[in-house]
């Protein structure tokens, strides 16, 4: 009796050990900030939705902020929030210029340096930085300048493992709203989560292609109007595919988001990178990774 216990035991334990490894593991990054967006919901409304999102589902996301957006204090008020709320505050430059051949290295660094400066008093602010656009620089030399910068000055990488265009949806939405207030907003939440877990499952494939296993997951999505709409609806569809919806600062943990691909065009989802950087994924990998000519056609076809 005692041993079929323990056999029972062991095999529920085993049981619970491969099914709890096989949760793939998400965590919600929000990107710009731009609270100066004339939409359907005021600024202030935006911020409480998704922090109220946030909450309801008890994880703390990672914000990278625009710095060009903090205008006045009633701007940095609503900044303050995500800090006091436990979210993690990182760096996202001043006026979100593409690193490409019309900025120089040095103007790169000043940007990185100067919404820094705006950024510092935050409370939850660490030194993590993503690119915007996630465009690492147009040359390797360039590329590498900053990367060195960044080490020299205990920056980490706000890498992007799953990227998505849910700017483009969200850019969508308001204009169809400015044209038809009544139309059905739940056909653009269809959409939306649709669009979001067939990005996610395809950037997880891949990264068991590339590395051999799944990584702790970071969701890019943007701080607008779809998010402030869907955001809780969006962490939902995570849970209910069994995925584990975790914190940023838990995410970036992870050993890979320490790796830096060498591969040109750089940027890009992390696991785009490391899978073009193998060399073994070409017909895999379509470039940009994201756009909005992706998305288009059916959007049009549903009349979105
Ligand atoms: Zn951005």
């Amino acid at each position: 009796m005692v041993r079929s216990m323990n056999r029972f035991l062991l095999f529920s334990f085993t049981f619970f050990a491969l099914s709890q490894a096989s949760a793939a593991e998400v965590s919600i990054t929000m990107d710009d900030f731009n609270v100066h967006q004339e939409t359907l919901l005021p600024a202030n409304k935006r911020n409480d939705r998704i922090l109220k999102a946030l909450k309801k589902h008890k994880i703390k996301a990672g914000l990278f902020v625009t710095c060009k957006y903090l205008q006045d204090e009633g701007d940095r008020k609503l900044l303050a929030e995500w800090s006091t709320q436990g979210h993690l505050i990182g760096n996202h430059t001043v006026n979100h210029r593409r690193f490409d051949s019309r900025i120089s290295t040095e103007e790169q660094i000043a940007e990185i340096q100067q919404c820094e400066e705006q950024l510092k008093d935050q409370k939850n602010f660490k030194k993590i930085f993503r690119f915007p656009m996630l465009a690492e620089g147009d040359t390797v030399e360039k590329r590498d300048a900053v990367r060195s910068w960044m080490q020299k000055n205990s920056y980490r990488w706000g890498h992007v493992t799953i990227d998505a265009s849910d700017w483009y949806v969200d850019q969508r939405l308001r204009d169809k709203i400015a044209k038809d207030p009544q139309f059905d907003l739940n056909k653009f939440k269809d959409f939306y989560l649709k669009h979001m877990w067939e990005r996610a499952q395809y950037y997880n494939e891949l990264s068991k292609k590339v590395l051999g296993h799944e990584v702790k997951h970071t969701l890019l999505v943007h701080f607008n109007l779809l998010n402030a709409l869907f955001l809780d609806d969006l962490i939902q569809m995570f849970k209910d595919h069994g995925w584990k919806v975790i914190d940023a600062q838990k995410a970036f943990k992870d050993p890979v988001y320490k790796k830096l691909p060498n591969s040109m065009p750089s940027g890009q989802s992390l696991i785009w990178g490391l899978a073009k950087e193998s060399g073994k994924f070409e017909s895999e990998l379509r470039y940009p990774g994201e756009n909005d000519t992706y998305e288009k056609e059916k959007m049009d076809a549903l009349g979105l």
